[in-house]
């Protein structure tokens, strides 16, 4: 599981990347700036990662750059899944 952090308010969510590939901020839990998804992945990677295999899924509000958490180690699966959703 990644590493969860608490907002001011008291509620829990995963820590997303400090930004995204074109340098845009993530705040914590503010959905104006990134959304969160489930990317499944049987890459290395994504399997040593927790028994559901895949990586979870920033977006960027801003720009609609994609970040993979963990990193995703299969560059071809990683090129189709780009193809595939207009990246
Ligand atoms: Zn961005
Ligand atoms: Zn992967």
């Amino acid at each position: 599981m990644g590493d969860m952090i608490q907002l001011e308010d008291g509620s829990w969510v995963t820590r997303p990347p400090e930004h995204c590939a074109n340098g845009h901020p993530f705040r914590p839990g503010d959905i104006r700036t990134y959304s969160e998804a489930w990317f499944g992945c049987w890459c290395d990677g994504a399997q040593s990662r927790d028994k559901r295999p895949g990586h979870t899924q920033y977006t960027c509000k801003r720009c609609d750059a994609v970040t993979l958490v963990p990193a995703c180690t299969d560059p071809s699966l990683k090129v189709g899944w780009a193809a595939s959703h207009g990246g």
